[in-house]
């Protein structure tokens, strides 16, 4: 049996046809550079510019608050830059479950000083450690709205409540949110949110950086005047045009989140009833619909996809390779599970294209390689 199933969604989605069919009108028609004065180059800018309505429609923002970016890690980088430079201050507060888009950059920033707020054993936050860290020097917090590997949504409102009572800015990593759970910039808040087309079934290298009107902003990229003097260099048209059509279609298909809901708990309560010794390793609420991060024992995650992988089915683990090991992942890791459960997870992720046939077809095949697996010692840890 050989057929295809994408549980990778957290990873990248799939591009929407509705998306790459308007890239490709503008890769044929729309390609003038949007800083001429000439009527085709003013086309492709009025293009970028309903873009900007899209994007701003999907977050409840006004269009002039984002400034698009080449993506997550980008827009990212450039909130957190920009607090340090325009605030003067070097205390950067961040979670122990953030993205390496926001830890290694933290870390890279000469002359700052990180500190990290742990999470307990469910993936959640005290509030009152991040109340408890924040000093006169501190120029940000920086805390993911969800977790890419374990769908645990954080409560951006109060945390960002927080920080204002203590007059300190705050920014928040919604690239695994968007798409998945609504966000409304005006209700939250806050003063920074950087989200990425690619997981909002739009393409990859571009993203937005939303920042509220009235926040001092310090650009990161330096060249010309695009984005309003906020980001240097010549703008991504196509990129940005098929962030705009996602932003647009997904605005719509946020409220068919429930069907994902649907086939993830499918996948889980089946799982866990037909393969001994797999265990989930999030289950606390609130977290997103679309993630199952589950450890099956006596497996290294490593083979199982490479294994899922024979069978066409996509799935991934939060573990990295370093210096030839495997290290596991640092969300699970500082869950405080062991090294070894942590090496043994594998994140499930739906989308809205998920089909029912294909959770059957991934339970199916999961039974039988596990097993094989499971019988060949030299594969158990
Ligand atoms: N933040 C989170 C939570 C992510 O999952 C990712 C990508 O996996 C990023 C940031 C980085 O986004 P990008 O790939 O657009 O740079």
């Amino acid at each position: 049996m050989r057929g295809m199933a994408y549980f990778d969604y957290s990873s990248t989605t799939p591009i929407a046809r509705e998306v790459a069919s308007a890239i490709e009108s503008c890769l044929s028609d729309f390609w003038a550079n949007p800083s001429n004065i000439y009527s085709i180059a003013r086309q492709t800018k009025s293009l970028i510019e309903e873009s900007r309505r899209r994007v701003a429609k999907l977050l409840n923002a006004e269009p002039g608050e984002i400034i698009f970016t080449s993506g997550g890690t980008e827009s990212i980088n450039s909130a957190i830059h920009s607090a340090v430079q325009t605030t003067r201050k070097s205390e950067i507060v961040i979670s122990a479950v953030e993205h390496h888009a926001t830890i290694r950059f933290c870390k890279k920033l000469h002359g700052c000083k990180v500190i990290t707020i742990p999470v307990n054993n469910h993936g959640l936050i005290n509030l009152n450690d991040i109340e408890n860290v924040i000093t006169n020097n501190t120029a940000i917090v920086s805390i993911m709205m969800a977790n890419n590997e374990t769908g645990i949504i954080y409560p951006i409102k109060e945390i960002s409540k927080i920080c204002h009572k203590k007059g300190v800015l705050f920014h928040t990593d919604a690239v695994a949110a968007a798409g998945v759970i609504p966000i409304n910039v005006k209700e939250l808040n806050i003063d920074f949110l950087s989200i990425s087309a690619h997981k909002l079934y739009g393409p990859k290298g571009v993203g937005a950086l939303w920042v509220r009107n009235g926040v001092e902003y310090c650009p990161y990229i330096v060249g010309g005047n695009q984005e309003g003097g906020r980001r240097g260099g010549t703008e991504n048209i196509t990129g940005i045009v098929g962030f705009g059509a996602a932003a647009e279609l997904i605005s719509q298909k946020l409220n068919e989140a429930d069907s994902i809901k649907i086939l993830r708990d499918y996948l889980e309560n089946n799982v866990l009833k037909l393969i001994p010794g797999s265990h989930l390793n999030t289950f606390a609420e609130p977290r997103m619909v679309n993630i199952s991060n589950i450890s099956f024992e006596l497996i290294k995650s490593i083979d199982l996809l490479f294994e899922l992988d024979k069978y066409g089915i996509c799935a991934s683990n939060g573990a990295a390779c370093k210096s030839g090991n495997l290290e596991p992942s640092h969300v699970l890791t500082a869950m405080g599970y062991s090294k070894r459960r942590a090496l043994s997870a594998i994140r499930f992720s739906l989308g809205y294209y998920t089909r029912q046939d294909e959770v059957d077809y991934l339970l199916d095949v999961l039974k039988t390689i596990i097993q094989k697996l499971r019988k060949n010692s030299s594969t158990s840890i």
